[in-house]
């Protein structure tokens, strides 16, 4: 197999979701339903605009209606959660997403609990959180959900394998470990608390990194023929760090000089890649598949809030 053939293509697995998606919403606008995300920015954070804006394309190429409302730093707690009120409030709104992290000093669970659970498109509300847990049908954080659809669509199977997953966080980690459980793997959660992290992962037949450290997952945390799906995304500013993860690619060098910082991952992709069967570049790989994943959950609030 070349390196080519490993490669888990986020950016396919996302066209070929999104293609779903789209003819789901064309059969819904036929039927008279529109489904509508609203988004709440607040604040000016560079990051969260671009994502928000990426959410805001994606709606418009698959036929979503979206609502974009934008609220200042200074944005009051009481306002924040008036507008939730109001969005829940809203027959015409299917999902609500409040782009993370809000402005120092405000309460995030407060509004993430407001939301209605039938709108929380994030599937970040305890009670969809709940759901998740005890396995029951509700809303679930897109980017564990797009790890399981790579590994459907991919045919990687998963029931009866040996999973393990490093990060315990709400909105990853801790998701992906349930998602997995109820897929029939047998799953182990790492975090920073975790002793010989290195010894854990080499157990893994399918190894999920959501770190969030830099190239943490070497060639000594990989079993020989393992899947390995990376969720970590860091921007690498310095051509030092460039140079030491991607020796002599001139392609990463080439984006590094045009760009003035590459992306990559909580896998040390150089190193890992001839080791595992499987994996996900950075970018490419799981990234492309949480805004897909978004679409989906957004068309499915639609469904079930309006019975069709
Ligand atoms: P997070 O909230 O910072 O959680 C990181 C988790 O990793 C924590 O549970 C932490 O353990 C654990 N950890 C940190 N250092 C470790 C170490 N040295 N060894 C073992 N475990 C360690 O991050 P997150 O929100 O889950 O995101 C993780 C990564 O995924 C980030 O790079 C983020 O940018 C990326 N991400 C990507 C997407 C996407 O769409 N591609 C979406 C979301 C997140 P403790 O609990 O003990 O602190």
């Amino acid at each position: 197999m070349t390196d080519q053939d490993k490669l888990l293509d986020g950016n396919r697995t996302a066209a070929a979701i999104r293609a779903d998606v789209a003819a789901e919403v064309a059969t819904l606008r036929g039927a008279g339903i529109t489904p509508r995300l609203d988004v709440v920015l607040a604040g000016d954070d560079p990051a969260s605009r671009v994502y928000v804006g990426s959410k805001a394309k994606a709606c418009g190429e698959l036929g979503i209606e979206s609502h974009t409302h934008e609220l200042p730093a200074a944005v009051t707690q009481r306002e924040l959660e008036v507008l939730v009120d109001q969005l829940n409030a809203d027959r015409e709104v299917d999902g609500i997403l409040v782009q993370l992290p809000l402005p120092a000093g405000r309460d995030s669970h407060a509004v993430l609990d407001r939301i209605d659970p039938a709108k929380d498109v994030d599937g970040f509300h305890p009670h969809n959180v709940g759901l998740l847990q005890q396995g029951r049908p509700g809303l679930v954080p897109c980017t564990p959900a797009g790890v399981m659809e790579l590994l459907r669509r991919e045919g990687i199977e998963v029931a009866g394998r040996r999973v393990v997953v490093v990060g315990r966080s709400d909105i990853v980690g801790k998701p992906m470990a349930m998602m997995l459980l109820h897929a029939h793997a047998t799953v182990t959660i790492c975090h920073s608390r975790t002793r010989d992290l290195a010894a854990v992962a080499r157990q893994a037949e399918i190894l999920v990194a959501a770190a969030g450290r830099l190239a943490l997952i070497g060639a000594d945390h990989v079993a020989e023929g393992a899947v390995v799906v990376d969720v970590g995304v860091h921007r690498v500013e310095d051509r030092a760090t460039v140079e030491r993860l991607f020796p002599g690619n001139a392609k990463k060098l080439g984006t590094f000089e045009s760009r003035g910082a590459v992306l990559a991952g909580d896998v040390d992709f150089t190193a890992v890649a001839p080791r595992a069967s499987r994996i996900t570049p950075v970018p490419g790989g799981v990234g492309p598949l949480t805004i897909a994943m978004l679409m989906a959950n957004t068309v499915r609030a639609a469904r079930r809030r309006r019975g069709v």
